[in-house]
C-alpha cells in the first residue's frame, strides 16, 4: 500500500465508513447506525430527533431555524447479504483491500451518509454562522416497504410547517466514474393486479363457455404496442410491461374460468398516476371484458429542473474532478419520490453503484473521500 492510500483510508469519513459497515442494519432494522449519526450532529449545533414509525427508526437533525434548508438524506438500512459464504470477507466486517472498501452497504448508501457527516463537520467548523439551514433526514425502511420512513418523516415536518428547499440523497448515482452520473429524478412506478372472470368449459363448446384468455389477448397486444408518450427532455418513453399472467384448467380440454395477471408502467412526467389508470381503464373498456383491476403506486415520477441545486452540485463535482456529469432520471425508485413532492429540489449524489446490492459490495475509498470534499463544496455555494 503506497503512503498516500494509507492516509486515505485515515480519513475521517471512511473510520466513520467503517464503523457503520460493521452494523448489520439490515432493512428494516438501524442497528445502532443513526445513534452514531446523531452524536456526531448533536456536538455541532444539530437539534437531534429521533421519530420511530412502526418498526422503524428515522432520525431528523436541524441545525438553524431561518431558510433555505439544505438537506442531506439517505439511509441506514441495507439489502440482506445472501449466502455470507458467497462473499470473499465476512459481509459486515469491513476490509480495505488496495484502493477499495468491501462490506454490505459501503455503496449503498454508507459511504454516502458517512460522507455527508463529516462534510457537515467540516462546513460548520468553518462556517458556523452559515445562512439559512442545514438538515439531515435519515431513514431505515429505504430498501424494504418504504412506508415508514422518508413518507412519514415528511409528512410529520409537513404537518408542522417545516419545508425543505434543497435536498442532496447519497444514493449511489455514479455509474462508471465519481460524479459521471448525478439523477435530477426519477420515472414513476405502477403496477397493475388484474383478474378478468369468465366461464369454464367444455375446449369443443366454446360457446357454452367464455374464455378469459381469449378475451385478454387483444387488450394485452394493445398495451404493449400503444405509444404511450414519446418521453421529453428528461425522460425515456413511458415503459408497460407484463411481468406475470395465469390461467388454466389444468386440463388439455377444459378452457379455464378465469386469468390473473400483473404489469408494471415506468413512466415519465407526461402522466401522473391518475391520467395513467384513466388511459389504461379506456383501453379495457373499449373491449367486451368482465375485469377488475387493482393498482399498487411505488412513486410518481419527479424531476429537479437544472437550476441553483443542481448548478451547485455540478459545480462541486467539475471543482474537484473535473467531469461534467450528466444528468439522469434513470434506474429504479428512490425516498426522493417522497421529499420531492413536498415541494424540494432533490439531486441524488453519491458513489459508483456498480457492485450495489451484489456479493462483495464494495465502494472506492478515494471517492469516499472526494464525496466528503464535494458535499461540502455544496453548502459553501449555497449558504455562504
Ligand atoms: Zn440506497
Amino acid at each position: 500500500m503506497t503512503a498516500t492510500a494509507d492516509k486515505q483510508t485515515e480519513h475521517p469519513s471512511i473510520t466513520l465508513l467503517k464503523d457503520l459497515v460493521k452494523r448489520p442494519s439490515v432493512t428494516p432494522e438501524d442497528a445502532g447506525c443513526q445513534d452514531i449519526l446523531a452524536a456526531r450532529l448533536a456536538p455541532i449545533g444539530f437539534d437531534c430527533e429521533t421519530m420511530h414509525f412502526g418498526d422503524v427508526t428515522n432520525l431528523w437533525a436541524r441545525r438553524g431555524d431561518t431558510g433555505p434548508v439544505l438537506c442531506f438524506a439517505g439511509h441506514t438500512d441495507v439489502v440482506p447479504p445472501g449466502a455470507a459464504d458467497a462473499w470473499d470477507t465476512d459481509p459486515f466486517e469491513p476490509v480495505t483491500k488496495r484502493e477499495l472498501l468491501f462490506g454490505r452497504g459501503s455503496a449503498d448508501m454508507k459511504s454516502g451518509l458517512a460522507a455527508m457527516i463529516v462534510a457537515l463537520e467540516d462546513f460548520v467548523a468553518r462556517q458556523p454562522d452559515h445562512e439559512g439551514s442545514l438538515a439531515v433526514l435519515i431513514t431505515s425502511d429505504e430498501e424494504g416497504r418504504a412506508r415508514d420512513g422518508t413518507l412519514k418523516v415528511i409528512e410529520a415536518l409537513e404537518k408542522r410547517g417545516e419545508h425543505i428547499d434543497w435536498c442532496v440523497l447519497g444514493e449511489p448515482s455514479s455509474q462508471d466514474e465519481l460524479g459521471d452520473v448525478v439523477r435530477i429524478g426519477r420515472r414513476g412506478s405502477l403496477s397493475g393486479i388484474l383478474t378478468v372472470h369468465g366461464v369454464q368449459g367444455h375446449v369443443a363448446y366454446p360457446q357454452l363457455a367464455d374464455n378469459p384468455i381469449g378475451r385478454f389477448a387483444p387488450i394485452l397486444a394493445e398495451l404493449h404496442t400503444v405509444e404511450w408518450d414519446r418521453g421529453n427532455a428528461y425522460f425515456p418513453p413511458t415503459s408497460f410491461q407484463a411481468v406475470e399472467i395465469r390461467a388454466g384448467a389444468d386440463f388439455p380440454n377444459v378452457t379455464p374460468g378465469e386469468l390473473s395477471a400483473r404489469f408494471n408502467f415506468r413512466y415519465s412526467t407526461e402522466w401522473d398516476h391518475e391520467s395513467l389508470k384513466a388511459r389504461v381503464r379506456s383501453i379495457f373498456d373499449a373491449h367486451d371484458i368482465d375485469y377488475e383491476l387493482d393498482w399498487h403506486l411505488s412513486g410518481e415520477p419527479f424531476l429537479t429542473e437544472p437550476g441553483i441545486l443542481s448548478d451547485a452540485v455540478c459545480r462541486a463535482i467539475a471543482e474537484q474532478t473535473g467531469r461534467q456529469p450528466g444528468l439522469s432520471t434513470g434506474g429504479g425508485t428512490s425516498d426522493g419520490r417522497f421529499i420531492s413532492p413536498a415541494g424540494a429540489d432533490v439531486v441524488e449524489l453519491g458513489p459508483v453503484n456498480a457492485s450495489i446490492h451484489k456479493v462483495n459490495e464494495h465502494v472506492r475509498i478515494d471517492d469516499v473521500v472526494t464525496l466528503t470534499a464535494m458535499y461540502r463544496r455544496i453548502m459553501e455555494i449555497l449558504l455562504t
